[in-house]
């Protein structure tokens, strides 16, 4: 499998309750490595355009609002397979359903105050990575 690069946001729940550092340390123990790391506070607008894919979905108005409500730090982890390798490690979207050990089933609050962002292909990875990071900020 090939070396991919995926965004990673660790959002307002989870960075409210001081959870960085044990998040950071699943995605490292899972031998992802954090290249870019950056902590941002996002205005609802922001995080608007960059969750635009869900606008007609009926959560999108309180997930704008709640990806602005605190603190995010966002992420580029690097590694083999590492869009999915993310998805592993954080867990299903609903942390009811969410694997033990995953991030979501460890810390999640509920659907929507789920911890983490990660990205689901290629091609939204590297329009997310480009959204928050420029090439000369991505380290490897
Ligand atoms: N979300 C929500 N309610 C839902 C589904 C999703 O509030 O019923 C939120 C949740 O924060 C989720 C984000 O919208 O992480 C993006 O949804 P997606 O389906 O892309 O899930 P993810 O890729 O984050 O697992
Ligand atoms: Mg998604």
């Amino acid at each position: 499998m090939a070396i991919e690069r995926t965004l990673s946001i660790i959002k307002p729940d989870a960075t409210k309750r001081n959870l960085t550092g044990k998040i950071n340390a699943k995605f490292e123990d899972a031998g992802l490595r954090i290249v870019a790391q950056k902590r941002i506070q996002l205005t609802p607008a922001q995080a608007g355009k960059f969750y635009e894919v869900h606008a007609e979905r009926p959560f999108y108005g309180e997930l704008c609002e709640f990806m602005a409500s605190g603190p995010v730090v966002v992420q580029v982890l690097e590694g083999e397979g590492a869009i999915a390798k993310n998805r592993e490690v954080m867990g299903a979207t609903n942390p009811a359903d969410a694997a033990p050990g995953t991030v979501r089933a460890e810390f999640a609050e509920s659907v929507g105050e789920n911890s983490v962002h990660g990205s689901d292909a290629p091609e939204t990875a590297a329009v997310e990575i480009a959204y928050f990071f420029s090439g000369l900020e991505l380290v490897g």
